[in-house]
């Protein structure tokens, strides 16, 4: 095929299996935002592009190199969303949600663009689905989220840990960032080049770098938690003592600190060693929404990577059989009639494009491994009947479509 015709790098298709596990994921993370009543909320897969810089942050790596930036014709800088909090939050202020109601839960679900280097579950298109809370500071709401990453990795089957850890706050985290600076020019030599220069541009970033040499030398770099003023101290503990008390197990991680600029305090990653990175990844943002002009508003989500998790899961198998309809001779409009009826009654129903003879047409039956075979040929039209064929069992019976159990 010409070069031409072909999908970008890192832009997939995405059809028969990997589509059911696609699907089972959706389906499964779905349900179970509904059943803490969640709401959906359609975002645009386009925002100006400076929503995401001064969300994300300007020494990111998603702002820096993966965010996918053009002009329109009147030449304003669109992008196509990396993630979907920063349009959340954008909804949220400009719709006036909280002058609804003091808190809400939305949830969003779409592809999401970064230009990466493609590798196994890591693609420039791929697909998210979002949860976020607005207008709540309780542990208990961060206690709530990750419960419910926890619910849908075990609702999957998925085998993951839990990383948790607390950023701090506006009154704390100088002090941490300020020791880590220090700690990161003693070990200047070891990083990696673009380390070097984050250090002191955005330290915390390179305690989320993933070269080999970086985390080495990182090991011994200060926690987090070490640094947390009195109120920050008081809400992590909350948070896990509530997480114990719902019996969800997680791992505190004192160094995780998540690749986005915007997080305060709790933030936690489910990390599937199987694919060795994060599954879902989320934390707290207590700022973002009156930096953009909203009200005071904390909030807090996390965001479910579908294609990570589909490649991980395995899709329960499908109850319900085929009825795969072979007209035979003269008959289409008579075995379009027996099609709709087996509709009505709830059936999923195939008509036969297939050309050639009977027996080429049951091969290809088999073949694809439908469960019923209806013949439909003409001594069926003229009884009124169809000859219903189980092709498990090959017994075969000739009966009106309305009986069909
Ligand atoms: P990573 O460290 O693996 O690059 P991230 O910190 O950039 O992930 P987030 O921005 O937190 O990822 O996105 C949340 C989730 O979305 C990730 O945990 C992952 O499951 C998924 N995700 C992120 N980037 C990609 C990608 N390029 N392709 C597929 N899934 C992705
Ligand atoms: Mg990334």
């Amino acid at each position: 095929m010409s070069q031409e015709f072909q999908a970008p790098r890192g832009f997939h298709d995405i059809f028969g299996e990997d589509l059911k596990k696609f699907r089972h994921v959706s389906d499964t993370v779905r349900k179970i935002l509904k059943s803490y009543n969640f709401e959906e909320i359609i975002l645009p897969v386009v925002e100006f592009a400076d929503l995401f810089e001064r969300s994300i942050g300007e020494a990111t790596d998603i702002v820096q190199k993966e965010m996918f930036v053009f002009e329109d014709k009147k030449g304003r800088r669109l992008a196509l969303r990396p993630e979907g909090t920063a349009g959340a939050v954008r909804a949220y202020i400009q719709n006036r949600l909280f002058a609804e109601r003091p808190y809400h839960r939305i949830f969003y679900e779409g592809p999401m663009f970064r230009h990466e280097r493609p590798q196994a579950g890591r693609y420039r298109q791929f697909h998210q689905i979002g949860a976020e809370i607005f207008g709540a500071d309780q542990p208990v709401a961060d206690a709530e989220i990750i419960k419910i990453s926890d619910e849908i990795v075990k609702a999957l089957n998925v085998k993951a840990r839990i990383e948790i850890n607390s950023l701090g706050c506006k009154v704390c985290r100088p002090a941490y960032r300020e020791a880590l600076v220090g700690f990161l020019s003693g070990v200047s030599e070891k990083l990696c080049d673009v380390c070097k220069d984050r250090k002191e541009r955005n330290p915390l970033r390179v305690l989320d770098c993933k070269v080999e040499t970086c985390k080495e030398a990182v090991k011994e770099a200060p926690r987090t938690t070490d640094y947390l003023c009195e109120e920050c101290e008081r809400h992590y503990s909350e948070v896990k003592r509530l997480l114990d008390s719902l019996g969800v197990s997680y791992v505190e991680n004192p160094h995780l600190v998540r690749g986005l600029d915007y997080y305060t305090r709790t933030v936690f990653e489910v990390v599937s060693e199987e694919l060795g990175s994060a599954v879902i990844a989320g934390g707290r943002y207590d700022h973002l929404v009156e930096e953009f002009g909203g009200p005071s508003a904390p909030a807090l989500g996390f965001a479910v990577g579908v294609e990570r998790l589909a490649l991980l899961v395995e899709v329960p198998k499908e109850e319900e059989p085929v009825y795969f309809l072979i007209p035979f001779g003269d008959v289409i409009p008579y075995a379009l009639k027996v099609a709709e009826v087996l509709r009505a009654k709830g059936k999923t129903v195939e008509l036969s494009l297939r050309k050639g003879n009977l027996r080429k047409q049951l091969d290809f039956a088999n073949r694809r491994g439908f469960k019923y075979v209806v013949i439909v040929g003409e001594d069926e039209m003229k009884e009124g009947v169809i000859t219903l064929k189980d092709m498990e069992t090959g017994e075969q019976v000739r009966i009106r479509a309305e009986e069909v159990e």
